[in-house]
């Protein structure tokens, strides 16, 4: 499996087969979880992708000669693709269009983008992602922290290994600069959540463009980076959720996604590492949650010195609770695991810090109650 961070870097992970073999001999504490965990978690992180940019450009030249006029969300220039028709391009940043069919529109003067689109019937949109701030969700603390302690683990040699596995791991797993990285500076760069709110203002007040079963959503300038990969399948979503007229149905569809993730997520990386009905957390910290079985879903606050009321004979939860799928302990949040809100892009831009704040206390909430509180 080869990796690849920002495409700037790229470990051969089956290089690394021997150490990981070596690793998972020691029934350590950390070398056992790092044995466990390592590859599951980079394989989940750095997904290959597959985009095939030609196809992309040729259906958004497509899509271009089926509508009125294109807007364009970016700072640089027209988008890559052939078009004969007026541009609007939307952004922060205005450069010299010297073509008579192409307009700037402050990405902040909306209602001057409103009336310029009163002219057109139908528009596609678009945007190009090397003008979207992207950095904050791709870059997260658990992408960056796998990456370090994969980075460190290709430059540990085999004898430093095997003097003593259990202190390797540690280092590996523990060192605080695993979480260390220098990020891009991407203060010019378009802010995701102001991009939707001026989408979501197009479709509310032009809902006639329907943007039917392709959305006329369309990309431009696609550098095949995984982060831009990443931004086009985000970007997709967030497209066919913000033309929807109702905010509860958009954020009902919401909680589905994010709690459906998480447990996709929380199964592949199997993190908590339940042995016996007691997860890692619990084998090896002294004290709380030490004696438990069944990790965080029992003797919670509502339910003292039992199972949480929820949780079921083949220990899955009955309900979707948001709160308890984003959770991780101190104990994971030390080894990478960070469920950080403000580094999802669907929960981001649609919940400010007070919604957030509900995410992440109310445990053991169904989603239905939930629902109320998010609204
Ligand atoms: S999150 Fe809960 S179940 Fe998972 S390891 Fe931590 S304490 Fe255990
Ligand atoms: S509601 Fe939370 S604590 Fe209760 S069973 Fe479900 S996941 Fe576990």
């Amino acid at each position: 499996m080869i990796i690849q961070y920002r495409d700037k870097s790229e470990i051969d992970t089956s290089l690394l087969k021997e150490k990981l073999e070596l690793i998972s001999k020691s029934p350590t504490e950390n070398a056992s979880y790092l044995s466990k965990i390592l590859l599951k978690a980079l394989a989940f992180l750095f997904p290959k992708i597959e985009l095939n940019t030609e196809s992309l450009q040729e259906y958004s030249s497509q899509i271009a000669e089926t509508v009125d006029a294109l807007v364009v969300f970016s700072n640089e220039k027209m988008p890559e693709i052939k078009t004969n028709k007026p541009v609007v391009i939307v952004g922060n940043t205005k450069t010299n269009l010297k073509n008579k069919d192409v307009m700037f529109v402050h990405l902040k003067d909306d209602r001057k983008l409103l009336k310029v689109l009163q002219k057109y019937a139908k528009v596609a949109i678009g945007f190009n992602p090397n003008d979207i701030a992207f950095s904050k969700y791709y870059d997260t603390k658990m992408r960056i922290y796998f990456w370090n302690v994969l980075d460190t683990l290709d430059k540990m040699t085999i004898s430093l290994i095997e003097k003593d596995v259990e202190k390797a791991c540690t280092y590996l797993l523990l060192d605080r600069s695993r979480f260390e990285m220098h990020l891009p500076d991407e203060k010019e760069k378009i802010s995701l959540k102001k991009m939707i709110k001026v989408y979501q203002k197009i479709m509310e007040h032009f809902p006639e463009y329907k943007f039917a079963e392709d959305k006329f959503m369309f990309y431009t300038q696609t550098e095949k980076t995984t982060a831009n990969i990443m931004m086009l399948n985000e970007m997709s979503v967030l497209a066919e959720l913000y033309a929807m007229p109702n905010e509860e149905e958009r954020i009902s569809k919401i909680y589905d996604i994010m709690c459906e993730r998480m447990l996709t997520e929380a199964h592949e990386l199997g993190y908590c590492q339940f042995e016996n009905n007691r997860c890692i957390a619990s084998r090896y910290t002294d004290g709380f949650p030490n004696s438990k079985e069944n990790g965080c879903c029992q003797n919670t606050y509502k339910d003292r010195d039992k199972n949480c009321r929820f949780l079921q004979s083949d220990y899955s939860c009955k309900i979707c609770s948001i709160s308890c799928r984003f959770f991780a302990c101190a104990y994971l949040q030390k080894r990478g695991i960070d469920h950080a809100l403000y580094r999802y892009p669907l929960i981001d831009v649609t919940f400010g810090k007070f919604r957030k704040a509900e995410i992440v206390h109310d445990f053991f909430t169904p989603k239905e109650e939930m629902m109320k509180r998010l609204k």
